[in-house]
């Protein structure tokens, strides 16, 4: 069913037109929500063909679909209801009852648990790899193994899996491959153009970009895709109307909004680097980064997740976020505001302390969501916090 996409030459454009219904409907500029949970029968034959909202095939889902296959080079594409629907409805989609599945070590905290809590009761059993060291792969292979599973970026250390090796592994042994693209976002990686099979995403974070919906998105070949597209008739996680329309709308200022953040991250990490309060910071556009190199090579920009640690540890890092001025402190990340949070207290903390220290989730480390306010405002927010997280009596150990 592979259809022919209309699209540009550059990313920009085909987020701002790709996927846009021609002729328009009724000469409207915006993609009308079509609320409308069924629509007259055109004949066909197929149950997955009968258009209604569960079976993701209204017009608003057809022109989400087309954009985002486009984008990411794939050649169909699905929205979910979330990022969690997206990867719980592929990866139950790709494996069945006695199939294994090879996955990333540090990974999204919802994935994680999915996959050690409720895999096991479909039959699927799992292992888990270190992406940095694809010689240690081939020993947890097994005649049953079906797929391999990484994240772009790891959250919130941002390490780089070896993204070339898990590409040849899953050829060279018949796995899908499957990626979290998410962290990174088709402008800064697209990983079907690396020979990846499927690319999956939480839609809340870069695509839409303003923090106001949950929603997730596959993209891959259209036998692949639409594989997950039976499966998710028929589990339920559709996108309503209304939040495919803020999607849509969200993901045409997807390229420019990320550059910037791509920019402003990378001066933001210069600068935190700079400061001797700071004892760590963690981002891939930075030199001191473990896999820079790397991650050149893969990305056209380091993207808008960064992480650092204080040297006065967890005290120091509680103290930071009461004094920045600009950014949230609340989960999540991707929007147009930055958002701030301390990972062994949010995101981690379902992990026990020393899985998390394993792992370098230090108590104090803390994670930057860089929004898209002015650069130079963010700078002079975090001296002036830094400032006076310096000047305030140190505590004396009891
Ligand atoms: C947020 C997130 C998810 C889950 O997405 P939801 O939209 O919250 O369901 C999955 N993977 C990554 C990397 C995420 O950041």
């Amino acid at each position: 069913m592979a259809k022919k996409l209309r699209w540009f030459k550059h990313l920009g454009t085909n987020a701002v037109h790709a996927g846009e219904p021609l002729p328009r409907v009724l000469g409207s500029v915006s993609m009308p929500i079509f609320q409308s949970a069924m629509f007259e029968t055109l004949g066909g034959e197929d149950y997955h063909d009968i258009r209604y909202i569960r079976l993701n095939n209204t017009p608003n889902h057809i022109a989400l679909h087309e954009k985002l296959a486009v984008i990411e080079g794939g050649e169909d594409a699905l929205v979910m209801a979330s990022g969690m629907a997206a990867i719980s409805t592929t990866v139950l989609a790709v494996l069945s009852k006695g199939d294994h599945l090879l996955i990333q070590n540090c990974l999204y905290g919802g994935t994680h648990d999915f996959v050690t809590k409720n895999l096991g009761q479909f039959g699927i059993t799992y292992d888990f790899i270190d992406g940095n060291s694809p010689g240690s792969w081939e020993e947890k292979l097994r005649a049953n193994t079906k797929a391999i599973y990484v994240e772009t970026m790891t959250n919130p250390l941002l390490e780089v899996a070896d993204h070339k090796a898990v590409v040849r592994f899953a050829k060279k042994h018949g796995l899908v491959s499957m990626i979290d693209n998410t962290f990174a976002s088709p402008v800064n990686f697209r990983p079907l153009e690396h020979g990846f099979d499927l690319s999956l995403h939480s839609a809340t974070k870069y695509l839409n970009g303003h923090s106001d919906i949950v929603a997730g998105a596959v993209i891959g070949s259209s036998e692949l895709v639409g594989r997950v597209k039976r499966l998710l008739d028929h589990l339920g996680g559709s996108l309503d109307p209304h939040a495919c329309f803020l999607l849509h709308r969200g993901m045409k200022t997807l390229d420019v909004r990320v550059k910037f953040q791509n920019a402003s991250a990378l001066k933001l990490a210069k600068y935190l680097a700079s400061r001797h309060e700071i004892s760590k910071v963690n981002y891939p556009g930075l030199s001191t980064h473990p896999q820079h190199k790397r991650a050149t090579e893969l990305f056209d920009g380091y993207g808008g997740m960064l992480s650092f640690e204080l040297h006065g540890g967890k005290k120091a890092a509680e103290s930071f976020l009461r004094r920045v001025g600009i950014p949230v402190v609340a989960p999540s990340l991707g929007g147009v505001e930055s958002l701030i949070t301390i990972p062994a207290k949010t995101s981690h903390a379902g992990m026990s302390r020393e899985d998390r220290l394993k792992l370098g989730i230090t108590d104090g480390l803390i994670r930057f969501s860089v929004g898209i306010e002015a650069t130079e405002d963010l700078v002079e927010d975090f001296e002036q916090a830094l400032d006076s997280v310096r000047k305030e009596p140190v505590a004396k150990p009891a």
